[in-house]
């Protein structure tokens, strides 16, 4: 196993990661609420999850990984007050929220497919884990750091010694950063919910110690950490949003209810901008990765923007810079992919792959340096030699970016009907029917396409 630095933001430092039950690594993510489409900025943060597992990986270490997906308990504001999110999508579409999350969730599985991220070992759903919840708040409320109100259970941050130790703020920041109280029965305005009690119209609901009710937000990444990964587990990663509440309340909870710390390294992903500027439904500027599909870009072409900026900087969309991104990725892909039938190295050329190869490992394990790796991968496509397309074959572990195959052909719109027709003639082709296929070709013909042939498949194309 190779050693490995990782920015934790708990220290504000570059530490080395000294797994507590090597060679596994024990890592949470978390993961979406399941209310709408994950957007591009979502889907950085999910690209940066799967850098860091890759990068584990491939240092030979073994990765026990959670993520979970958050269909309950996520409320439309951070004060714990609004509508919960996954109740607002299913009341505005005439759904259950059930069937919310599972449309969503199925989105998001084929984005993180589209994006080549390799699934956690266990992916766990909120609802699924009530019980471990409950039992969490319960053990709170009876040691005192927890205490009912009439609409829910609230974690007393008072009573916690280390309450602000993520952000860098101390408990009088927190509480003058809160909004004034809402709910006057909390002990203080910065107080957050740990069991929401349910009212009658609300749809989600378990029976509790405390009547009928469902879980806060915070508890559920606190109760399916426990549960999976035990009372201490090396690396908790997340977007940097989720550093001022949701994960400082999570290390509350948490080491409240252990009495010791629970997470060795906090690693959070710097946000996607775009056009410089928040993303926002209402500037139209929220996009998905269909979105991205739909104006001819590869999936893979987006990962490799992301990859290309640090995890720790922030990222700024611009199409400008998708494009750009797009036509480096097919000539990287391009270069590197046509060395398969390069001839070998000689000795001299042989000793620059291996420098590079050690450039690249030292670059990934030092904080994840995707950028300065890719860099090296460009030094690597210009040896032109066998070991070139090789070399990048097995680094395909660890980028996921395909870079030893040739670029994906650009899509086209093509009619269904077209598609049906030059896939008619594939078969055909396949089945020595030349007839068939000659006359399929002149119909497709007649509709403005072409067909070019390859070793295995085809390519549709419009006649100019
Ligand atoms: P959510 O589904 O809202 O809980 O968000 C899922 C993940 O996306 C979280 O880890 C967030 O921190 C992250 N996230 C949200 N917006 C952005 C953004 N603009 N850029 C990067 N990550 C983001
Ligand atoms: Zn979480």
């Amino acid at each position: 196993m190779e050693k490995i630095t990782l920015y934790n933001t708990l220290t504000r430092t570059k530490e080395t990661l000294t797994p507590i039950a090597a060679p596994t690594v024990a890592t949470y993510s978390c993961g979406p609420t399941v209310y709408n489409y994950a957007h591009i900025g979502n889907l950085r943060t999910y690209v940066f999850m799967d850098e860091l597992r890759r990068v584990l990986k491939y240092a030979g270490y073994t990765t026990k990984s959670v993520m979970n997906i958050t269909d309950v308990g996520h409320l439309m504001s951070d004060a714990d007050d609004g509508e919960d999110k996954m109740q607002s999508a299913a009341r505005k579409s005439n759904k259950t929220p059930e069937e919310i999350a599972s449309f969503y969730s199925a989105v998001f599985f084929k984005d993180l497919e589209r994006l080549n991220i390799l699934l956690p070992e266990i992916i766990a759903k909120a609802t699924d884990n009530i019980p471990e919840m409950i039992d969490f708040v319960k053990t709170l409320v009876d040691t005192g750091y927890g205490y009912e109100t009439d609409d829910g259970i609230y974690f007393d941050i008072s009573k916690f010694d280390g309450y602000g130790k993520l952000s860098r703020c101390n408990l009088d920041d927190a509480l003058a950063g809160a909004r004034v109280a809402v709910n006057t029965q909390k002990r203080h305005p910065a107080d957050f919910a740990l069991w929401k009690k349910a009212e009658p119209n609300h749809i989600m609901q378990w029976d509790s110690p405390w009547g009928k009710g469902y879980p806060g937000w915070h508890i559920e990444c606190s109760a399916m950490g426990k549960k999976f990964l035990g009372e201490r587990f090396d690396i908790h990663t997340g977007g940097v949003d989720h550093i001022p509440i949701h994960h400082e309340n999570e290390i509350a909870q948490s080491e409240a209810l252990e009495g010791h710390k629970v997470v060795s390294m906090w690693l959070h992903g710097e946000f996607m901008l775009v056009d410089g500027g928040k993303m926002s439904k209402s500037l139209g500027n929220v996009y998905t990765i269909d979105d991205l599909i739909e104006r001819g870009y590869s999936p893979l072409a987006f990962r490799y923007f992301c990859m290309n900026t640090h995890y720790r900087n922030k990222l700024n969309f611009t199409f400008g810079g998708l494009d750009a991104a797009q036509t480096a990725y097919d000539r990287l892909r391009s270069a590197i992919s046509s060395c398969e039938n390069a001839p070998k190295a000689d000795k001299n050329t042989l000793a620059d792959a291996a420098k590079i190869k050690g450039n690249v490992n030292a670059a990934l394990y030092d904080d994840l340096n995707f950028p300065l790796a890719l860099g090296e991968l460009w030094g690597l496509s210009k040896l032109n030699c066998r070991e070139v397309y090789e070399t990048a074959k097995d680094l395909d572990a660890v980028f996921g970016l395909k870079l030893h195959l040739p670029p994906e052909a650009k899509k086209l719109d093509v009619p269904e009907e077209v598609k049906a027709l030059a896939e008619k003639r594939f078969e055909a082709r396949k089945n020595k029917d030349w007839a068939t296929s000659d006359a399929l070709r002149a119909q497709l013909d007649a509709m403005g396409y072409t067909v070019l042939d390859s070793k295995d498949g085809y390519e549709i194309k419009k006649r100019n």
